[in-house]
């Protein structure tokens, strides 16, 4: 019989195909790739084209040029320039479409995901990322930061050359404030934070884990919403992914380029997404939430009873997905 799962973290239900779950190996694309080559005379993120793009807001520099550099985006869901107004009479309700919207360029070779990079360039671009966090943040006008990467056409990227985004909001999202209620609640019902309540019992009972080390730990949630739906914890209880030490962030490259790669080589270079959720460097030392990464791998796709209930159907057993991972042999 098939189980539901409870989500205790994003709230959803799951259903989970206990027995007649799909293999992990059935996931797997199967299908010819063409290879990116590395350099692409046109792109406006390769190099030697910088000027064809908007100006660059960070760069971290590598002999003569560039490793990682961040920039407006072209095309930006939110305006820079304004100020936010609330607005509306009666049933309409608004507020002023202001924010920041920044392409952060992971690398200047053309064909390489984050999966193929070094760890130091993995380490790296998880800087360009912090100090785009905190940049943001320190506009008064802004309220969430999140910064995510699209990679694949099925998870919504358009141009090939890998990139990364993050988008300052002037509001904090409906999801987001959700989940951040019921972690409070949760806090307040059992005293401790939800999140390290759930790696503690991850990392007790090991079957979902797919790679430690010394300060993160990488697993398949329990009620994982979708097929290798996978998520990265740090093991210090800390809210706010600005505050992340040097070390941290040596640790979170190996552990992300170790994830990634088992996905692009387990699952033959699958579209995904990946998030970091994370609250406000403003609010301080906040005890009931915990920032993590989050990856979406894009094998199966959201239908009509997802729309209709907010529930989700996982064809693959999450203890199975996480032992797949782990056994791929990098
Ligand atoms: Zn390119
Ligand atoms: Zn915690």
């Amino acid at each position: 019989m098939p189980e539901i799962r409870f989500n205790r973290i994003t709230g959803d239900s799951v259903i989970v195909a206990t027995e007649r779950s799909r293999r992990p190996e059935d996931f797997t694309r199967r299908k010819e790739q063409r290879k990116p080559p590395p350099y692409i005379p046109t792109c406006p993120f390769c190099p030697g084209n910088e000027d064809k793009a908007p100006p660059e807001t960070f760069r971290l520099p590598a002999g003569g040029g560039w490793a990682v550099r961040a920039m407006a985006n072209k095309f930006p869901a939110l305006s820079a320039a304004g100020e936010v107004r609330r607005e509306g009479t009666g049933f309409k309700k608004a507020i002023a479409g202001v924010g920041f919207h920044e392409v952060i360029v992971e690398t200047p070779r053309h064909d390489l995901a984050p999966a193929l990079l070094p760890v130091p360039h993995v380490e790296q671009l998880l800087e360009a990322y912090r100090h785009r966090f905190l940049a943001f943040y320190e506009d008064p006008r802004i309220e969430h930061v999140i910064v995510f990467k699209n990679h694949g056409e099925s998870a919504g990227t358009s141009l090939e050359h890998p990139h990364s985004q993050i988008v300052g909001t002037p509001m904090v999202p409906g999801q987001v404030r959700a989940r951040i209620r019921e972690a409070s609640r949760s806090f307040d019902d059992f005293g401790e934070c939800l999140y390290c309540w759930c790696l503690r019992e991850e990392l007790a009972e090991g079957v979902r884990i797919v790679a430690e080390g010394a300060d993160f730990a990488a697993f398949i949630p329990y009620a994982a919403l979708s097929p290798f739906h996978l998520w990265i914890f740090p093991k210090r209880h800390v809210a706010c992914f600005g505050t992340i030490s040097r070390a941290e962030m040596a640790s979170l490259a190996a552990i992300l380029k170790e994830i990634l790669l088992r996905i692009y080589v387990g699952l033959e270079n699958p579209d995904l997404n990946y998030v970091i959720r994370s609250v406000s460097p403003h609010d301080g030392p906040v005890k009931h939430f915990h920032w993590y990464l989050s990856i979406v791998v894009r094998v199966s796709t959201v239908a009509g009873f997802e729309l209709g209930t907010g529930m989700f159907i996982n064809t693959a057993l999450p203890e199975e997905s996480a032992r797949f991972l782990r056994e791929v042999q990098l």
